[in-house]
């Protein structure tokens, strides 16, 4: 039987940071400072009467509709359907205006994984599978399985789980043995 993987989307196979920083640029015209970001959320760098912001553009209704695709993970990804039971794991019950946009998304830039391996769920902790590859300590933290860690500024310096830095070290982990 296959190992089972479990992949986030958001900050793993999809870019919200990017998007994040133009719309606040764009609204209040004040640069993010790139250099704070390791080690802290966005929310935490911008200007402290700013901050409801972010969470303002995570709630709009098309937000995660058009994310960037995180390079090389659509290759990577489906070769790793060769060797394992991928499925994404995605907690999309904090921001529900999210649900269409990002099945949508995963049609859309992932049509190859099928609809049954998509888990949109709340509490990550109710996750069993081999393998799990999140940007999230939190997530990581209450897993059975092997967990890793996903490289995103706000993680940068937690150094509880082995860490993977792009796609290409992903396919390295879990490929090069294949
Ligand atoms: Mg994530």
């Amino acid at each position: 039987m296959k190992q089972r993987v479990a992949i986030d989307m958001d900050e793993v196979m999809a870019d919200p940071y990017e998007k994040l920083i133009r719309l606040y640029e764009e609204e209040y015209g004040i640069p993010i400072d790139r250099s704070k970001l390791p080690g802290r959320y966005l929310e935490e760098v911008v200007h402290p009467d700013h901050r409801s912001a972010i969470r303002r553009y995570l709630f709009a209704e098309d937000f995660f509709e058009d994310l960037l695709v995180m390079p090389d993970s659509q290759e990577v990804v489906r070769e790793m359907q060769d060797h394992y039971e991928v499925f994404i794991v995605t907690a999309a019950m904090e921001f529900p205006d999210s649900f269409g946009p990002k099945y949508r998304w995963l049609q859309r830039h992932f049509s190859f994984i099928h609809w049954r391996n998509y888990v949109f769920c709340g509490d990550k902790s109710i996750i069993k599978a081999d393998y799990m590859l999140d940007d999230h300590a939190k997530n990581l933290e209450t897993f059975s399985g092997e967990a890793i860690i996903f490289s995103s500024p706000h993680n940068a310096y937690e150094t509880r789980f082995p860490r993977v830095n792009n796609w290409q070290e992903v396919a390295e982990r879990f490929l090069s043995n294949q």
